[in-house]
């Protein structure tokens, strides 16, 4: 049989690193085994959903270039791929249930449930969960509440005894009593929505599912799910639920670590390549060694095998370093294109670039390729080509060990050889630094650092040379100039 996985979101919320991890390896085992990867849409909690959702799944997708096989805006031959269009099956199978007697309806009222959870809660040694009450009602019972207009829900017969085993490939045999499981969940709600638990056994079913890959926190509803396949009389899938995703301080990853969702690490500048990689790692390894892989490679590498128990740790530094690692693999044109949205969002470049812009950018990409670490790294550190630099403080001039009476006799000194830099290589001019290191007594690193800040406004920058050619030495040497006078205020 040909593996079919689906990845089967809920749009309630952004697409998030777990959710995003989670279709990834459905993607790779897919692509790997030759089987089909397909999208279906879980939107039964019409209360939490929300259409930007459903777009942002869309978006992010597009942006990590991943596509299904199957979905609602591909088609195939299991659709509709969106529960909601799917509601009158889910309905049928919930009668079957019914008429086999291994579902029925329940009439309780919200009010009766809620001071049942209430007493549950003053005597935590009684029986937790709903208690079974219209499990064995009586046709006359049944009539009566059906003529009082009372909608039911349909609740599923979780069997009294014995136990339930499912098999997971990484975790193996999960064994559950079944007085464990929580006593007879809905199935349909009084509004006729399906359940989670419904729609998505019979929608796997339907779509002819092979395996479930899936984050770990669904793990308690796999019995439960073994149970509805067993009454429905069908072949459940295989099941493998995914190791964990956690912060660096061991607890589940979450907000409070930092950025979750990748529509945040795409604003932030986040290359897919290195996304696809890094998250790829969570929780799975090909070896002890080889940590670069591009999504070619992981359509083809991809293993259950190789997926770890642990749980994954997500690591933001990993992440960024990666990060940079594929910046500098980019061609230049192709970094360039990617960094003229970060510009232009900042006002720093017409929209498309002059063609002045265009030849600057084109001198400026060899010399920043080595130092972003994020393509938005690019706004701060090229700003002082766009905008005055006036605003620092004086002391960030003053290297230490120094005063500003120093910095500014550094600055002095400097001048002539940045007046005189036209048509000099770098070698050159790191010659003639040196030369008037020795002469003047000063380290080569206190001549050069004033120069950068007074340049840059910063003491971390592009390349200084290459910095000013950008510029243009005219704007250096009036920089130089001020520098130098906030230097003599300072005194
Ligand atoms: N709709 C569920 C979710 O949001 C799907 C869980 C599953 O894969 O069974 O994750
Ligand atoms: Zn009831």
């Amino acid at each position: 049989m040909s593996v079919r996985v689906r990845y089967a979101p809920s749009p309630t919320g952004l697409q998030h690193i777990g959710g995003v991890r989670t279709a990834l390896f459905n993607y790779f085992f897919a692509r790997s085994q030759g089987g089909k990867f397909i999208l279906r849409i879980e939107d039964t909690d019409r209360e939490r959903y929300s259409d930007e959702s459903l777009q942002d799944l869309y978006d992010t997708f597009s942006w990590l270039g991943i596509e299904w096989d199957e979905g609602p805006d591909k088609g195939g031959d299991f659709g509709p791929y969106i529960q909601s269009e799917r509601f009158d099956l889910y309905r049928r199978y919930a009668d079957q249930l019914i008429e086999e007697g291994k579902a029925y309806k329940c009439y309780c009222t919200p009010e009766r449930l809620e001071s049942l959870r209430q007493e549950q809660q003053k005597d935590k040694n009684a029986h937790q969960g709903y208690d079974r009450h219209c499990r064995d009602l009586t046709q006359a019972q049944r009539d009566e509440y059906e003529a009082q207009g009372i909608k039911p829900v349909v609740r599923f017969k979780i069997p009294l005894e014995g136990k339930t085993i499912f098999h997971d490939v990484l975790l193996g045999d999960v064994k559950r009593k079944n007085s464990d499981i929580s006593p007879d969940p809905v199935l349909l709600k009084s509004d006729g929505f399906p359940t989670y638990h419904l729609a998505n056994i019979i929608d796997d079913h339907h779509m002819e599912i092979t395996h479930i890959m899936r984050a770990q926190e669904w793990l308690p509803s796999g019995p439960l799910h073994i149970l509805l396949y067993q009454a429905f009389e069908w072949e459940p899938p295989t099941y493998c639920h995914l190791p964990m995703v956690m912060g660096k301080d061991g607890q589940k990853l979450s907000k409070r670590h930092g950025s979750t969702s990748l529509r945040d690490f795409i604003a932030a500048g986040y290359l897919p390549e290195a996304i696809i990689n890094y998250i790829s790692l969570i929780g799975w390894s090909y070896d002890d060694s080889r940590e670069f892989f591009e999504k070619e490679d992981l359509e083809k590498l991809f293993v259950l095998e190789k997926l770890n128990k642990a749980p994954g740790v997500f690591d933001y530094k990993k992440l960024e370093w990666f990060n940079g690692q594929y910046i500098r693999k980019l061609s230049d044109d192709d970094l360039k294109a990617r960094i003229i949205p970060y510009l232009r969002d900042s006002g720093n470049i017409a929209d498309p670039p002059t063609a002045e812009q265009d030849r600057m950018l084109n001198d400026l990409i060899p010399i920043v390729k080595e130092r972003l670490k994020l393509l938005s790294d690019i706004v701060p550190m090229t700003a002082f080509l766009f905008s005055d630099i006036k605003g620092y403080p004086a002391e960030e001039l003053i290297p230490k060990k120094l005063d500003a009476a120093g910095t500014a006799a550094i600055l002095q000194l400097g001048k002539p050889l940045i007046a005189g830099m036209e048509g000099k290589d770098d070698e050159v001019l790191e010659e003639e630094f040196k030369q008037l290191s020795e002469e003047s007594g000063y380290k080569l690193g206190d001549l050069l650092a004033p120069l950068r800040v007074a340049v840059t406004g910063s003491r971390v920058s592009p390349p200084l040379f290459a910095s000013i050619r950008l510029l243009g030495t005219e704007t250096a040497l009036l920089r130089i100039d001020d520098a130098a006078a906030m230097l003599e205020q300072n005194q």
